[in-house]
């Protein structure tokens, strides 16, 4: 479905993560939902494979591939159930601020047991009183001799169950003018006194992705786990969100392509009035009318995709594919619900879960309606 320049290898490399999948996770896919979690034995076998941040650079153990093959991870992740988008977090959206802005010490340190999957990595941002408004954190990180104490607590926090280290932003300097000049980005390891994390939250989707509260109750770490410099943290986030929401757009992609099969398959096999759903025209209409919605999507996302690849600057168009992409996403699921009648409201029927796991699609990563304010702010509005 994909217009992407892929290469043999790429292929190559596609078809041994489907394999793997297809044995290591999809039986255990339920299983996983049902636990609110995916194991560790699973992150291990990922890194034993070279599927955790294949593109770190090998003298940290990893592949050095370029981002193509985060994208087939993506989506062949996406595939088995966006409850193993935590994954890719770690992958393509946690480990780049290691990669981007540690020092050669902290890098030796971290990488190699994020890449075999001894450590697993989540970042906090958010926190009970401030999501959207990243600047109002109330998190701080306060400077005593060579270490810093941190106080707070953090929400939603993606792989925050299982995690080993945390990105967590904090505000070095609460009363800087503009706030978000305060902000500072900190690596806290588990086990670290005082770092407590709440039990695993009751979503209504996404279940193997665990996600759960983190508190921060005079945290003291060490200088050496300051990310890049104090007061820049805002920065680094900035930098890193358009790789984040163009994974966000494509995992709506991928799942709509998905829906849209499952949903062509139901109908033709599916009987009323002596025919199959598939053949009334309503039926017909809307999947030629998902067909065509996906198609454009698509296409707009892997043209995004390559121009990320090639180092061009597209937040302005990336904000538009994560707000326009997760809410086809989101349609897409209702309208293919609605084709698979009551079956399609049975948690045995794959389009169930679909429907509940994109509900956040547009609510994570930047809600759409940030996205709209990023977007018209470019507008120059
Ligand atoms: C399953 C899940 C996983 C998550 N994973 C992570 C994670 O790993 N790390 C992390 O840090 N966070 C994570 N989040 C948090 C997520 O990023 C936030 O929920 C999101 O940014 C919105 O913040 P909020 O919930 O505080 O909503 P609010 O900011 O309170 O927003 C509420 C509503 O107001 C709207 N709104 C706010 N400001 C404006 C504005 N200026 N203009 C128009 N409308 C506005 C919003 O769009 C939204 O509709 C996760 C959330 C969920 C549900």
């Amino acid at each position: 479905m994909t217009n992407l320049p892929y290469t043999r290898e790429h292929e190559i490399f596609r078809k041994s993560v489907q394999k793997f999948l297809e044995i290591e996770a999809a039986p255990y896919f339920n299983e996983w939902e049902e636990n609110k979690c995916i194991p560790k034995s699973f992150w291990k076998k990922l890194g034993e494979q070279g599927y955790l941040c294949p593109w770190v650079d090998e003298k940290y153990g990893g592949l050095g591939t370029d981002f193509y093959y985060s994208v087939i991870l993506y989506e062949e992740f996406e595939k088995i159930g966006s409850g193993m988008s935590g994954i890719g977090l770690h992958s393509d959206i946690v480990i780049p601020y290691i990669d981007s802005f540690a020092n050669e010490e902290q890098k030796q340190r971290w990488l190699p047991l994020c890449l075999n999957g001894d450590s697993i990595s989540a970042i906090a941002m958010t926190e009970p009183g401030a999501g959207s408004d990243l600047a109002a954190i109330k998190t701080t990180a306060r400077k005593d001799g060579d270490k810093y104490i941190i106080n707070g607590e953090k929400t939603f926090i993606t792989n925050g169950y299982t995690a080993d280290l945390v990105i967590v932003v904090c505000k070095t300097d609460p009363h800087a003018n503009p706030p978000h000049k305060g902000i500072s980005l900190f690596v806290v390891e588990e086990g670290t006194p005082g770092f407590t994390k709440g039990a695993k939250l009751n979503k209504i989707g996404q279940h193997a992705n665990d996600t759960c509260e983190l508190i921060f109750d005079n945290v003291r770490v060490s200088k050496d786990n300051l990310l890049g410099e104090e007061g820049k943290g805002f920065y680094y986030l900035m930098q890193k969100l358009q790789q984040e929401r163009l994974l966000c757009a494509l995992g709506g992609i991928v799942s709509a392509e998905e829906m849209l099969k499952m949903t062509v398959s139901y109908t033709t096999q599916r009987s009323a009035f002596g025919k199959s759903i598939s053949q009334f025209q309503n039926t017909q209409f809307e999947l030629a009318e998902m067909a065509t919605e996906i198609k454009i999507g698509r296409t707009f996302v892997d043209d995004l995709i390559v121009k990320h690849v090639n180092g061009q600057n597209v937040v302005t168009e990336v904000s538009m594919a994560k707000w326009w992409v997760t809410d086809l996403a989101k349609k897409t699921a209702s309208r293919c619900m609605q084709l698979h009648g009551g079956y399609g409201y049975m948690e045995e029927y794959e389009i169930a879960r679909k429907y509940r796991d994109l509900a956040v699609t547009s609510i994570y990563a930047g809600t759409n309606e940030i996205m709209k304010v990023i977007i018209a702010k470019n507008m120059g509005l």
